[in-house]
């Protein structure tokens, strides 16, 4: 890591970079070496405890709150600045520590993240209240005020942008914030602690306590002066979370799993719809609540669509992260890739056809976690592989006879994170958007996303809308003022 300027072993909390409490540290790996990159401090329930005290006299004593929106803003806009000056060195980074493609790392993740505290530091002056028409002789008005110490843990296959999709809105809207990075990426979490300090940002607004889930995180959730646990991970956690927030009734929002259907129609331009297909379930490696993971091909284009994508997947295979032509890096983990290749297992089991990859390979003599796309035809709505999410570069096809019975394979899920759509008919095209119960639905594309739009979930993917303005929601809490006027 001789490139890159890790506070190692250290927390943030205060403005100061701290051991935990325990001394303990962790080792965050290499997913492409399966080697330590650095040790990282293992933060339990007491430094959670510091860092909300912190977050907690920031709050209540400290500038950020009543600072002017406008200069509030300001320093975002500084956030972004710093960010963008150390891009090229997060981007290896987070390459490094989740093992995703450098390339993307800078064009998606970085950019993102950057886009994100840019936009909302112009929201941080603009986040206004009503004046309502009450009966009598009243005043009667509403203000948009900060819900106070928020908690937000992240999971790590976007580890940045993560983070920034719940930093920037909360400290736009006044908030404080304990940010509880995953234990497999926390190394970009610590980087932004950094650039918003020298930003100028007021000690204890933003903390970052690295450590375990069971621990650090859990302890957050527990915590009874945070008032709002932002989550994104997986299903089964954010039970968990919703379960123990219910001890002091903070706010939480839910960002979870995902088994995503991408529907393709006869009259679909195929080659766009092969392409969009493929990069629907491989960007990323598969590691990507949204991804598109459910193929539903209707029957009569089924031979041409399979033939097409399994030439397409074929050619892309698992390279070094590091090298700029990479698009396909190893899983972030030893845990994720066995995960992958229990549900590979059942897939065949279960008798799913396996058209291409399914196995572990090696890149380079590289000791990574590393899969070729993998590609199951033939599978049916009640395969394990068509119900649970895989998290890995795992697709299952299934094809359908009418757009009716598209819609409902595609409906038939627990979750209800993203879905997509392609046809040429543009009428169908929006019939089918209206009818998917997902909380984002593509036309004639995957995986778009904006720091402008709504990102969230239907059923168990989750509830509470990211971004955009919808974010501000999450981050505010709304005051009715009454004024006699008599
Ligand atoms: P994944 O299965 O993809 O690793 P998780 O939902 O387990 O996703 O993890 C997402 C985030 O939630 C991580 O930061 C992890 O440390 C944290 N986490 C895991 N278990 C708990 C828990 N019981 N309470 C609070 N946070 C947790």
């Amino acid at each position: 890591m001789s490139d890159t300027n890790i506070q190692a072993g250290q927390l943030h909390i205060g403005g100061e970079w701290q051991a935990a409490a325990s001394g303990e540290t962790f080792e965050t790996l290499n997913p492409s070496t399966a080697e330590a990159l650095t040790q990282v401090a293992s933060g339990a329930a007491e430094d959670v405890d510091r860092a909300v005290r912190a977050a907690r006299e920031a709050f209540e004593n400290g500038a950020w709150p009543g600072m002017d929106a406008r200069a509030r803003g300001r320093l975002l806009y500084k956030i972004a600045d710093g960010l963008e000056a150390r891009a090229d060195e997060l981007a290896r980074m987070e390459a490094m520590d989740n093992g995703k493609p450098v390339r993307e790392a800078r064009m998606i993740d970085i950019k993102e993240s950057i886009d994100c505290f840019r936009y909302y530091a112009g929201w941080a002056d603009k986040i206004d209240g009503d004046v309502i028409p009450v009966p009598g002789p009243y005043l009667n008005y509403t203000r948009r005020e900060p819900m106070g110490v928020c908690g937000a843990i992240i999971p790590w296959n976007y580890p940045l942008q993560m983070a920034a999709w719940k930093v920037a809105p909360a400290i736009a809207c006044g908030n404080t914030m304990v940010l509880k990075p995953a234990e497999q990426t926390p190394l970009t979490a610590l980087e932004l602690a950094r650039v918003a300090a020298e930003a100028g940002l007021p000690a204890g607004v933003l903390n970052v306590v690295t450590g375990f889930g069971e621990s650090a995180g859990a302890a957050l959730v527990k915590h009874p002066d945070v008032d709002k646990i932002a989550f994104t991970g997986s299903t089964e956690v954010g039970k968990i979370i919703q379960r123990e927030a219910a001890g002091s009734l903070k706010r939480v929002s839910l960002e979870l799993g995902g088994k995503s259907p991408n529907i393709v129609l006869a009259d679909a331009d195929l080659d766009a719809a092969v392409k969009g297909a493929a990069m629907a379930i491989f960007y990323n490696a598969g590691q990507a609540c949204t991804a598109g993971s459910r193929l539903l091909v209707e029957e009569s284009i089924r031979d041409e669509f399979v033939d097409k994508l399994v030439k397409r997947a074929a050619g892309m295979k698992a390279g070094d992260p590091l090298d700029p032509k990479t698009r396909l890096g190893p899983l972030v983990s030893q845990e994720q890739m066995d995960r992958v290749l229990s549900y590979v297992e059942k897939g065949k089991a279960e008798g799913a056809e396996l058209l291409t990859g399914g196995e572990r390979v090696e890149v380079n003599g590289m000791r990574g976690y590393f899969l070729n796309p993998t590609i199951f035809d033939r599978v049916t709505p009640e395969m394990t592989i068509a119900r649970e999410e895989i998290f890995g570069p795992v697709l299952g096809i299934t094809t359908f006879r009418d757009m009716d019975e598209a819609i409902h394979i595609a409906n038939s899920s627990i979750y209800g994170l993203a879905a997509a759509v392609w046809t040429r008919d543009i009428g169908k095209a929006h019939r089918a958007a209206h009818r998917l119960r997902a909380g984002t639905v593509w036309i004639n594309t995957y995986h778009n996303l904006d720091t402008a739009s709504p990102f969230g979930g239907y059923k168990q993917s989750g509830y509470g809308r990211e971004l955009g303005k919808y974010a501000l929601d999450l981050y505010t809490q709304v005051k009715s003022v009454w004024v006699s006027l008599g």
